[in-house]
């Protein structure tokens, strides 16, 4: 876990008036059932004001579970495996620097289905 974690930007995530379970899937949820699911959460996470933070957080400690920051578990599984464990991010912005093309790409219009 990155050692400079704080966690003021939680104070301000839309999620927090939010179901949490719509950010994390149930056991035995599969297909369309768990791409609903997800597409409903990255839509909140989509108007929320610290995504950037919120992302930057879940690359960098390599959240196994959950959206983040309009992140699924599977955008960010490629994001780890694409990315040199030897050179990880740690520092506090690094995991939105190098995800920056994914973190856009996971609330597009397009893939939200809302374009
Ligand atoms: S980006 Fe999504 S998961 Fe992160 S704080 Fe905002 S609403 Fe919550």
């Amino acid at each position: 876990m990155p050692s400079d974690v704080r966690w003021f930007w939680q104070d301000h995530g839309a999620c927090r008036e939010t179901d949490p379970l719509l950010f994390f899937h149930p056991q035995n949820e599969r297909g369309s059932a768990r791409a609903k699911r997800d597409r409903a959460a990255k839509i909140v996470c989509a108007g929320c004001t610290v995504r950037l933070e919120c992302a930057d957080y879940a690359v960098r400690a390599r959240e196994p579970y959950g959206v983040w920051g309009g992140l699924s578990e599977d955008e960010r599984e490629q994001i780890y495996a694409r990315l040199d464990s030897r050179h990880y991010p740690r520092a506090q912005g690094e995991g939105a620097r190098v995800a920056a093309r994914e973190i856009a790409e996971a609330v597009s219009p397009r893939v939200l289905g809302i374009a």
